[in-house]
């Protein structure tokens, strides 16, 4: 039996941890030399790349959204957008190894299925021409919108061996629907996932979220179930992140009708017995998979790494982020772009890479990052296992994190034990508050207010 009243007292603004150190602490005063300096260094590891794309335009705002969007109906401005894009990626070609193994690429916005099966292809066209070594056995995928997502579209990912698709979907009831601004029958994803699948898509990803207006467990085991009459691979479970002071749209939202902190532990835990009745194991902080799927084989081999997109099989790889806002990530260092079209513009019209802001790593951070992203990946943390890879005693070191995480194992959130910290299934739904021990800048910060969303 979980006690809900005593969770529900960890619910506090805490980062989501795709980054450490985490965005907020990524500074302006990172200069296109400092990129130029992190870039060449990186390709002498020669690490495999993983590319994103972020195509940022939407119809309209989906009230719940915390991504980088623009809503219009302008088709010319995403014709000029993939030429912005061409110039972005040969200013970066200046200075990356273009021969560098590409295994991964990723789009995401915004809405990329926003864009015509023509322009889809042209943007493509511009990474395959730019990065000739593109694997054999790469992991394309594309976030889709299913009210915007035809045949043609299918057609251009078929035929340029897109082999995962993530379909949002948020909730299937209609209240719910009503309340965000996304009216979205289930008849509308039952076709985009028969249209994937049909191309013979290896993954599809439904995209849930909890924590909107009007939900509660009762309705989101209805969404649950029919979740699980698509016959998902895989699918992504994100707790609402109300940030209204960030996102303008968010307060379009009744906040009266958001539920409570224990009616959304409550969909969390549903969420996840469901799931796992139906055979799609936990991975992560939220997502869930089907043993055969690539995510699940990265955890039980260790290999499992977080990052902008949630969670990635080929950690190893260095992110090279394209478009508005879009952050590039290396071992050492994050760089993220313009989030304003103007500005990303401008640069690019200066022959510059379009960047706002990023951080370079030190030894402490790049040691942090690990520790908090294997707890976040396996839900586990092995000493030995960090003391092989950085030079430290991992006790004398973290000692007052460690200390820190008393009082979550007197609630049952960890245990500590034989030089492990493992975390246990209720933990799981609070991972956020127990990484967040082991983040020094939190430390420093005070106050968390307005910088993150509350973890639960
Ligand atoms: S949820 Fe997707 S479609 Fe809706 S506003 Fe955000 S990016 Fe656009």
């Amino acid at each position: 039996m979980i006690d809900y009243d005593k969770l529900a007292k960890y619910s506090a603004p805490v980062p989501r941890y795709t980054s450490y150190p985490t965005a907020p602490e990524f500074q302006e005063s990172w200069t296109a030399d400092n990129l130029r300096t992190a870039i060449t260094r990186s390709n002498e590891s020669g690490r495999d790349l993983s590319i994103y794309a972020h195509l940022p335009f939407c119809r309209s705002a989906c009230y719940f959204c915390g991504c980088n969007a623009i809503y219009t109906n302008r088709e010319e401005l995403k014709d000029r957008y993939i030429d912005y894009l061409a110039r972005e990626i040969e200013i970066a070609c200046k200075t990356l190894d273009r021969e560098r193994k590409v295994t991964q690429i990723h789009f995401g916005g915004g809405t990329p299925t926003f864009f015509n099966a023509a322009q889809l292809e042209k943007i493509i066209g511009l990474i395959r021409s730019a990065f000739p070594n593109i694997a054999k056995e790469v992991e394309f995928s594309v976030e889709i919108d299913p009210r915007f997502f035809t045949e043609e579209q299918m057609d251009v990912f078929a035929e340029n061996k897109v082999n995962r698709v993530s379909i949002g979907v948020q909730d299937f009831n209609p209240k719910v629907q009503k309340a965000v601004h996304r009216i979205q029958p289930f008849s509308i994803a039952q076709n985009a996932v028969a249209r994937a699948r049909a191309y013979g898509t290896k993954s599809v990803n439904i995209d849930l979220i909890y924590g909107l207006p009007h939900q509660n467990a009762v309705g989101f085991k209805e969404t649950l179930k029919m979740t699980l009459d698509l016959a998902p691979d895989r699918v992504a479970l994100f707790s609402y992140a109300h940030v209204p002071w960030l996102k303008k749209t968010m307060r379009k939202l009744d906040e009266t009708a958001l539920p409570s902190a224990v009616e959304k532990l409550k969909m969390m835990r549903l969420a996840i017995e469901t799931f796992s009745e139906a055979g799609l194991e936990m991975i992560g902080m939220d997502h869930f998979a089907k043993p055969s799927d690539e995510l699940n084989i990265a955890l039980k081999e260790g290999k499992l790494r977080r990052n902008f997109q949630g969670y990635a099989t080929r950690g190893q790889c260095d992110l090279v982020g394209f478009g508005v806002t879009s952050i590039s990530e290396g071992e050492d260092f994050y760089s993220q772009n313009f989030r304003d079209l103007g500005d990303y513009e401008k640069a690019i019209d200066s022959a510059l890479p379009p960047i706002l802001r990023g951080i370079g790593l030190n030894d402490d951070d790049r040691l942090r990052k690990r520790v908090i992203f294997s707890l976040m990946g396996s839900f586990a943390l092995d000493f030995a296992a960090i003391e092989k890879e950085f030079d430290v005693n991992f006790e004398s070191y973290f000692a007052s994190d460690i200390a820190a995480l008393a009082p979550l194992e007197a609630d049952g959130l960890v245990s500590i034990a034989n030089r492990r910290v493992e975390v246990s299934k209720t933990g799981r739904l609070l991972i956020r508050n127990i990484a967040m021990n082991f983040d020094k800048y939190l430390k420093k910060t005070g106050s968390l207010e307005r910088r993150f969303s509350k973890s639960v």
